[in-house]
């Protein structure tokens, strides 16, 4: 293979999307909500497909995205950011905000160009900007110890100057962000903003989570929680390309439709890089999202309580997000409560039942005994073998916190906490519940 190519094992969600249905367990691991999708949004969909004669439903629409969907998305981002969004220069619909992340790498990094990303991360940035022959550049965001809450995680600003230098070209900012649940405050993202401008930095602002805020979300309900969204901070519109997701916003993981926001002088090469890759996307879903946000751009605006982004999507993911912390505490982990998002950190320190280090390798080997040479995990991180002993034994797929590092200093580090997904039905988070009664 290509050198650029790099290490070919598994991601983590193949792992342990395969984990989870080889063992069937109730699985908490991969981000996607496991019950109906809401029924405005299929119903709008299904409308389409019953409709076969209708040529901008089903054929070939425009590349850099159906005129109907940018002309919606223009009038969202221009409400959103408070900037004129234009509809055919601005933005870029894509496969998923993956392709919209790929191609803001491909598009403006060169051999050697550093790139910042803020770990832990979501995994998919490190190898994107490797392919596109960047170099990720490290900074760790903390827990102090003993904080239990996503907020508490801390940047060091003083490092994140000192990583900056002339082959620095970017900076990745995920906010909401994945894994810890963490709302940035508009302070701190007017630092990174600060920073941007002093060292004429392009930032990618991956905000698929952007909708996943209650604004009285935080458990102790002293503070407000407001999503900032990057490019609305003065002057940062000009130097942020930001990324979304259909898929993300109305609970359709599998629609797989996102896109790139920016200026026409930012977006340009992205779309140069999209009209030769994949040309266009999925026309009904195109159409079938921008009518869903057209239904709900005036209840967004003018009825909250009746919207799905403003009010109902928030309100389920809150109840949901108190359910499994609860669930979480009972069972003897300790939940780090999120600011947004669908996912919470939890410490399983206190988790007695699972074998230590030496115990699992052994029965490892015991297992596999029969192969040639035993895969022993012995460089593997302990939340690895942890969420792979949850998964084989008790039947509950998690993510473990170290996939969202990248070197194995780091790893090893940062192993004692797993990710799990709290968009699950009610269904799933009881029988998740009835498993972790049982665990300690
Ligand atoms: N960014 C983050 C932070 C994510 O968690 C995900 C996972 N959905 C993506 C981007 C990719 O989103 P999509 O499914 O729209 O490609
Ligand atoms: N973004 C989702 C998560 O963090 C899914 C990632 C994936 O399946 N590649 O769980």
């Amino acid at each position: 293979p290509a050198e650029r190519v790099g290490d070919q094992s598994a991601s983590i969600w193949t792992e342990f999307a395969a984990l989870a249905v080889e063992n069937k367990a109730v699985n908490l691991g991969q981000g996607f909500p496991d019950g109906s999708a809401p029924k405005f949004v299929t119903d709008i969909l299904k409308k389409i497909s019953e409709k076969p004669e209708m040529v901008d439903g089903h054929q070939y629409t425009r590349g850099y995205g159906h005129p109907k969907l940018v002309e919606t998305l223009a009038k969202w981002y221009s409400y959103l950011y408070e900037v004129a969004v234009n509809a055919s220069d601005d933005i870029l619909i894509t496969v998923g905000a993956y392709h919209a992340l790929y191609y803001a790498f491909l598009a403006w990094i060169n051999e050697g160009d550093e790139v910042i990303i803020i770990e832990p991360a979501f995994d998919c940035y490190g190898p994107q900007i490797k392919f596109a022959g960047g170099v990720p550049v490290l900074v760790l965001m903390k827990l102090p110890e003993g904080a239990d809450r996503a907020c508490d995680f801390q940047i060091d600003f003083l490092e994140l100057e000192a990583k900056i230098n002339t082959k620095t070209k970017m900076i990745v900012i995920n906010n909401p962000h994945n894994p810890t649940g963490k709302l940035f405050s508009y302070s701190e993202l007017q630092r990174i903003a600060n920073l941007a401008k002093k060292y004429k930095l392009i930032v990618v602002a991956d905000e698929v989570y952007e909708f996943h805020v209650e604004n009285t979300f935080n458990v102790q309900g002293v503070w407000k929680m407001e999503m900032v969204r990057f490019a609305s901070l003065p002057g940062m519109y000009e130097r942020t390309i930001s990324i979304g997701s259909a898929g993300k916003i109305f609970s359709v993981t599998g629609w797989k439709l996102g896109w790139a926001i920016a200026p026409k002088k930012l977006l340009a090469p992205l779309k140069a890089i999209h009209q030769n890759c994949a040309s266009s996307c999925s026309t009904p879903t195109q159409l079938a999202v921008a009518e869903a946000l057209e239904y709900e751009f005036p209840k967004y605006l003018f009825r909250p309580f009746k919207s799905y982004l403003a009010y109902k999507l928030p309100k389920e993911i809150c109840k949901k997000c108190r359910k499994m912390s609860e669930m979480l505490k009972k069972a003897d982990f300790t939940p780090i409560w999120p600011d947004a998002g669908f996912f919470m950190l939890a410490d399983y320190s206190k988790i007695k039942n699972f074998p230590n280090f030496k115990e699992s390798i052994q029965e490892e080997s015991e297992a596999e005994s029969d192969e040639p040479e035993p895969q022993v995990e012995v460089e593997d991180p302990a939340d690895l073998m942890f969420a792979r002993w949850l998964c084989r034994e008790k039947k509950i797929a998690v993510i473990p916190l170290t996939a969202f590092y990248s070197t194995n200093e780091d790893k090893h580090a940062n192993d004692k906490m797993i990710r799990v997904c709290f968009f699950k039905k009610d269904e799933t988070l009881n029988k998740a519940m009835k498993v972790l009664d049982k665990l300690s």
